[in-house]
């Protein structure tokens, strides 16, 4: 379907993308440590019979920076890095090991960066072995792992196969050879190519690419071309997102003029362009930035209620209790989240003490695990049904919002449930924020403080 121009234009304002909630800018450093292990501690025992446990293991190095990157890595050619990485992150999986009363029954795995690819194959085994040995293997186990077209090798892919590993993920970005020289990523279609193949070949059931707008010299023929080569590789998934440009903590991004990038009026177009395309193509547009073919897994999630949202984004997650391990990892078990150190040396220095490295986080109360669950209804599933319980709350700061979003056509809502229209599924950001106590009490005091102020 078509989207309005001018609705596009008028909810264009900066929004969460609601990976968690409460948001990360909610939550506050130098966490009770004693409190994280306990919670954590509970809520295994409540989860993992039950539903199993999830791991997302963060591997932060690169061999080379790409300019747009905003992830949590390490830029480095010596791999004689990977060996002391993955003693840390294994010694962190038995401090974790000792808070479990039964061995975990491993669900999910993912692995992400940084580069996963960056590691050996060999050191990847060992990795994965030294995790799996204290553990359960789910049968119906997922293992993902994020890959470098330009690194991933036939030997990364069989290893992966064996280890039980069946999903794959390319950061492709764009194909244009001169976006790529912009953003220093320089990574020839044939790479991509070689890589899905021997992927597909090898029998890895899931190929999903990443692909950005937004960045440094993209033009409308150019995104064409891309997505036209992005097709005929067919991955089954394909997150097509938006560049964030925030130089100030990126620093990455101050490398190239800022006059290459395109402005509000054209990223959007961008956008516009490479949807029209995908979905021309047979990709169902999911909601925020994710787009698959029919016969994927994500699709029928998407379908059948059961998909999940978390800090990789759209997931079919099937549990609610992911652990992270690594390097500025998040863990959320559901009522908790937590975030490791973010700097490798003092990840290295806290594990070497024998504690665990985690930082910041957040301990949700009942009315954040509610308005959560409103939040995840929205994104995952387009509706929501009303817990009478929170109708004070709701009227007060939810409603009025829904209300404005109702003129717009893009909900329609009583006081037992909320529906996403067909329009409202290309904002569904803004719809959720209309959930985000966080957020609508924040604007309140600002109200207040302004009209204190005049
Ligand atoms: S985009 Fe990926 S490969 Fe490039 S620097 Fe960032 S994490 Fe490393």
């Amino acid at each position: 379907m078509n989207i309005d121009p001018i609705m596009l234009s008028k909810y264009n304002v900066p929004v969460p993308r609601y990976t968690s909630y409460p948001t990360v800018p909610v939550w506050k450093e130098g966490i009770d440590t004693e409190r994280w292990k306990r919670m954590f501690s509970e809520e295994f025992s409540k989860n993992n019979l039950h539903t199993g446990t999830s791991l997302y293991i963060h591997l932060p190095f690169c061999e080379s920076l790409c300019t747009y990157c905003g992830c949590n890595k390490k830029i480095t050619s010596n791999h004689g890095v990977e060996k002391e990485y993955i003693e840390a992150t294994t010694n962190e999986w038995r401090l974790y090991r000792q808070l479990m009363s039964e061995p975990p029954i491993l669900r999910e795995i993912h692995l992400g960066g940084g580069t996963p690819t960056f590691f050996s194959p060999s050191n990847l085994e060992l990795l994965i072995d030294s995790i799996v040995k204290r553990a359960i293997v789910h049968p119906h186990r997922e293992f993902s792992i994020e890959g470098h077209p330009n690194n991933t090798t036939k030997n990364h892919l069989t290893t992966l196969y064996d280890l039980g590993f069946r999903r794959i993920s390319y950061g492709v970005q764009d194909h244009d050879p001169e976006v790529q020289r912009v953003i220093n990523r320089i990574q020839p279609l044939e790479n991509v190519r070689r890589a899905t193949e021997e992927a597909r070949e090898i029998g890895f059931k899931s190929v999903n690419f990443d692909l950005i707008y937004g960045l440094p010299k993209q033009t409308i023929p150019g995104i064409e071309k891309t997505i036209e080569q992005t097709i005929e590789l067919k991955p089954d998934r394909i997150a097509f997102y938006s560049y964030a440009h925030v130089p100030w903590t990126s620093r990455g991004q101050r490398l190239f003029d800022e006059h290459d990038l395109p402005s509000a009026q054209e990223k959007l177009e961008l956008y516009l362009k490479g949807k029209e395309l995908l979905t021309t193509a047979g990709y169902i547009d999911i909601g925020m930035d994710h787009f698959a073919l029919p016969g994927d897994d994500l699709y029928k999630a998407w379908l059948n209620g059961t998909l999940h949202r978390n800090f990789m984004g759209y997931t079919t997650q099937r549990t609610s209790f992911l652990l992270g391990l690594g390097v500025s990892s998040i863990s959320d078990i559901g009522v908790a989240f937590a975030q490791n150190r973010k700097s490798l040396h003092e990840y290295y220095e806290v594990i070497d003490k024998s504690e665990l490295p985690v930082f910041k986080g957040y301990f949700l109360n009942e009315e954040d695990v509610a308005f959560r669950k409103y939040i995840l209804n929205i994104i995952c599933k387009g509706f929501t049904k009303i817990d009478p319980v929170d109708l004070p709350v709701l009227r007060e700061l939810c409603f009025p919002e829904l209300e404005k979003l109702k003129k717009d056509e893009l909900v329609e809502w009583n006081e037992k449930e909320v529906i996403v229209t067909s329009s409202g599924r290309h904002f569904i950001r803004n719809i959720s924020s209309a959930f985000d106590l966080h957020l609508q009490r924040n604007k309140q005091e600002v109200k207040t403080l302004f009209s204190k102020a005049i």
